[in-house]
């Protein structure tokens, strides 16, 4: 077993560089995957953000590609998200500070003409999005022939994405003699199957059991029935300021995320609170993580998408605001918290028609999620028509993908199932609160 990262035989260069960023020893993944990289072979990594798995690649592909040569890249990481990408380009510079090897990070959302200009320059490793990264190619600003490495990070996410064809056209433009190194939180179907195409033969480490947790992290759920109630009970716990002092929110949808951001907006201080999703500004989005980063923000509201690769270590609370439909997503989402062994807290609110996925979260993570009650405090909205509509059409939808047979109540009975629906889809324990009137609303 690899105890220091002297026993790695890393140059002094790297040495030094892992000394300064304060790395003490070896996380499992790195002691299990730097070995293999350096001695040349393909390897699937399976770790969760979080674990060091960047630095995990990252050090063995400094410490072969040495020095700056020519104008060609010679290794491509590739990553399903900006955020991840910028993050993966930031340990680069943090560990091959003492190298004068040169990163270019190319990715969507804004003009690709920096990125071209760079690109001029000559590269040795390139960090990319899978799209940005063949616009350059096909419009013949990057040559690949003297790649040596491959890497896709956070594979299942970028299955989850859909860029498996464009992997595959990637894979089909760069030389066949090359070292490729795959990551993924998870091993999905899918990433087994573009593991199959994509690696010779691959060394396969894996840390942790797959999706669990980590203990520092505590976990609760409420059953709240509707958004508003989701809202009132998010303002009362947030009242707690002490406690609840570095937040991410986590949202399904960049519209839920802009509600709950306006929400809070009108709570708290501006200069407290902030969205990302897929439809911010770069620049915006950028602002907006490294002012949390740095504290200068309470609350960050998120989507899964704009949040992956984000790397916050001391946040106080997760809030699932919506349960993830990629149920991989909750413990993405709750390693966020609970990191370097601090201790954190997730929250999870769970509306009648998203108990199906904590069911099967429960079920992947191998815990009962605590349930926790709604304090007296809170005031328990109704659930209105459209509300109810979607949640009861919602679990219509689920109970037909478990049983295909299964007829649907909602198109067939929909006027006495709504009814029904409206009482019995709303779990005991927040149906008891309902009608106490509290603080939470608007004032
Ligand atoms: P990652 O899983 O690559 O996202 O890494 C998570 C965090 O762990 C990053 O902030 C890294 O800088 C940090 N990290 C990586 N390797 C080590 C190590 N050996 N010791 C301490 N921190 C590390």
């Amino acid at each position: 077993m690899v105890g220091s990262f002297e026993d790695f035989k890393l140059n002094k260069q790297l040495l030094n560089a892992i000394d300064e960023a304060g790395y003490e020893k070896p996380t499992p993944i790195q002691q299990k995957a730097i070995t293999p990289i350096l001695a040349g072979q393909d390897l699937m990594g399976i770790a969760q953000t979080g674990t060091g798995k960047t630095a995990a690649y990252v050090l063995p592909i400094l410490m072969k590609l040495k020095y700056a040569q020519g104008e060609d890249p010679r290794a491509l990481i590739l990553s399903p998200t900006r955020e991840l990408a910028m993050q993966i380009e930031e340990d680069i510079a943090v560990l091959g500070k003492y190298t004068d090897l040169r990163t270019v990070v190319l990715y969507g959302g804004l003009g690709p003409k920096t990125q071209i200009e760079n690109l001029k320059k000559g590269v040795d490793i390139i960090v990319a999005t899978p799209g940005r990264f063949l616009d350059l190619y096909l419009a013949e600003h990057i040559s690949t022939r003297s790649l040596k490495f491959l890497v896709l990070d956070e594979a299942d996410k970028m299955m989850d994405m859909g860029f498996i064809s464009k992997i595959h056209r990637i894979l089909e433009i760069v030389p066949r003699k090359r070292q490729n190194l795959l990551f993924s939180a998870t091993m999905s179907d899918l990433v087994h199957k573009i593991a199959g195409d994509f690696l010779a033969f691959p060394t396969i480490v894996e840390v942790d059991v797959q999706a669990t947790p980590a203990e520092t992290v505590s976990q609760s759920l409420y059953y709240v029935p509707n958004l508003k109630t989701k809202l009132n009970l998010l303002q009362y716990l947030f009242t707690d300021i002490d406690t609840f002092n570095r937040i991410i929110v986590f949202c399904k949808t960049k519209k839920v995320a802009d509600n709950v951001y306006s929400f809070l907006v009108r709570k708290y201080d501006e200069e407290d609170v902030r969205v990302i999703h897929a439809n911010k500004g770069q620049n915006t989005r950028i602002n907006s993580i490294r002012a949390f980063k740095e504290g200068g923000i309470r609350i960050l509201v998120a989507t899964d998408v704009a949040a992956r690769g984000l790397d916050v270590s001391d946040v106080s609370h997760v809030i699932n605001f919506e349960v993830p439909i990629v149920i991989e997503d909750y413990v993405h989402r709750i390693g966020r918290t609970g990191r370097a062994r601090k201790s954190g807290e997730a929250i999870t609110f769970c509306n009648p028609a998203e108990e199906y996925y904590v069911q099967k979260i429960e079920k992947l993570i191998r815990q009962q999620i605590p349930v926790k009650e709604i304090p007296g405090q809170v005031f328990i909205e109704k659930t209105g028509f459209e509300e109810r509509q979607a949640i009861a059409r919602e679990i219509d939808n689920q109970k037909r993908k478990e049983n295909p047979d299964f007829k649907g109540a909602f198109h067939e009975k929909k006027a006495s199932n709504d009814k029904a629906r409206s009482s019995k889809n709303l779990s005991n324990r927040s149906r008891g609160r309902a009608g106490k009137k509290r603080i939470g609303r608007k004032k």
